[in-house]
């Protein structure tokens, strides 16, 4: 992609509105653009990262069995109204009427929905266990939305639904979604901290809290200190594929052996970790699971029949990662004065081309080639070609964070080499132009 065609409306001051370093990057960085308080448009570079994250997201669902649906953003009142949430939710529901008069909401989460959908299809313990989730915009009409992305009234959500036959199998699901999560957020370079939390409106007695340590987080949390140490990448593949329930079963015993809580249900008088040792700090919730058992199930009639003849209601359990709250929480973990620094696994383009001089024939037939190479290797280059300042050039390349950056200008080319920079180390070096290029390849 050439910069000077690029659609990235750049933002030279720091935008008043914007309280914390993410909200204040996306927005300089032409990521994204509010539209209405806590509902946001997602513009070319934004899009990108926030697909990057949804990939991932999709990936480890995909790889626990979990199988992708999509359901819609509108549901009919009368659904809410089974299990009994439509008059609890309260004032977060964003409550519609269509032309027939006919009450509908736009979904804060897809509980209901998706256990009508199992209700209706799946009759027999055999049809057992599933998974379904999607990914999808979801609405909740916060009282305070703040912070860009990261509390938003419309937001991109990861909702999985599991559905199974018996609580100890419905463990099995939970533990699964767990580990999933363990692997989503470490692919992101991110260290989710598990915490037992309060279940909330979406109910049930066993749950967890996944928070990513910041200044800027909204929960208080309370860890262990070991928890700043552990190995949060010891699931690879073959690990994964390998395991069974016990192995599962020790791996979120072991992720979950320490004390790690939330404000709202620390207690310093039953916590195990002496005070002068335990790390008080604030966290990004980035996700949440859920066992909640027969919760919806029970008062929506989703049952199935057994072999004996007996029908039981269905185990259930519901798992969600904030998809665009994490592309806040990820530039909060991944910053410095000069802007973004994007993780490899999340950034929009792998590397920024620079010609340092737009107007020089040498440059630009060099900047050209390096392009076209970088472009037949498939490598996603963001190439500015404008005619601008190299300092404006530079501030940008670093505002947007690409993790590679490659500069060609009139003293490299009489020189045969390029200049290579690496965002996150500031490291750079004077490389042939094909040693530069399998840098960043690899
Ligand atoms: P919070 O406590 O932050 O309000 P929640 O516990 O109400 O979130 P869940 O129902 O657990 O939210 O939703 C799953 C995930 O969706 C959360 O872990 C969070 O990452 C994300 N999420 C929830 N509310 C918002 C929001 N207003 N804006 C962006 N992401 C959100
Ligand atoms: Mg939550």
């Amino acid at each position: 992609m050439r910069l000077s065609q690029y659609f990235l409306p750049l933002i030279r001051e720091n935008p008043n509105e914007a309280q914390i370093v993410s909200h204040r990057l996306m927005l300089r960085a032409g990521m994204v653009r509010q539209s209405a308080a806590g509902i946001y448009s997602w513009l070319p570079l934004g899009l990108r990262v926030l697909k990057r994250v949804e990939q991932i997201v999709r990936e480890e669902q995909d790889r626990t069995g979990a199988q992708e649906i999509l359901m819609p953003t509108i549901q009919p009142a009368d659904l809410w109204r089974e299990s009994g949430r439509y008059d609890d939710y309260g004032e977060e529901m964003l409550r519609i009427r269509d032309r027939h008069e006919r009450e509908m909401l736009y979904g804060p989460t897809n509980e209901e929905m998706v256990t009508a959908i199992v209700r209706d299809a799946i009759k027999s313990y055999r049809d057992l266990p599933k998974n379904l989730y999607h990914i999808q915009w979801k609405f909740r009409d916060e009282v305070r939305p703040r912070f860009g992305v990261m509390r938003g009234r419309e937001f991109l959500m990861k909702d999985a639904y599991s559905f199974d036959l018996d609580a100890a199998g419905a463990k099995h699901s939970y533990n699964k979604m767990f580990v999933a999560y363990l692997r989503t957020f470490a692919r992101m370079g991110l260290k989710a901290i598990p915490m037992r939390a309060e279940t909330g409106p979406i109910g049930g007695d066993l749950s967890h809290e996944f928070q990513v340590l910041a200044e800027t987080g909204e929960s208080e949390v309370f860890v262990h200190p070991d928890y700043l140490e552990m190995d949060w990448e010891s699931f690879d593949d073959g690990w994964y594929q390998a395991s069974g329930r016990d192995a599962l079963e020790a791996a979120v015993a072991h992720f979950t052996g320490l004390y790690a809580a939330t404000g709202d249900i620390h207690d310093p008088a039953q916590c195990p970790v002496p005070a002068d040792k335990l790390v008080t700090a604030r966290g990004i919730e980035v996700g949440q699971t859920f066992y909640f058992g027969t919760k919806y199930s029970v008062p929506m009639g989703a049952v199935v029949n057994l072999a004996d003849g007996r029908s039981a209601p269905l185990e259930m359990g519901s798992y969600g990662i904030g998809v665009s709250r994490l592309v806040g929480a990820l530039i909060e973990a991944n910053h410095d004065d000069g802007g973004i620094i994007w993780p490899d696994s999340v950034a929009p383009f792998r590397v920024g081309l620079i010609n340092l001089r737009a107007g020089d024939a040498k440059c630009a037939v060099a900047a050209d080639e390096l392009y076209a190479r970088l472009s037949d290797r498939g490598i996603e280059v963001l190439y500015d070609d404008r005619d601008e300042s190299p300092g404006a050039k530079f501030a940008t390349m670093d505002l947007i964070g690409l993790p590679w950056q490659l500069i060609v200008g009139p003293r490299g080319i009489a020189a045969g080499t390029v200049e290579l920079k690496n965002r996150r180390s500031g490291e750079r070096l004077e490389l042939a132009a094909e040693a530069a290029l399998q840098r960043i390849a690899t």
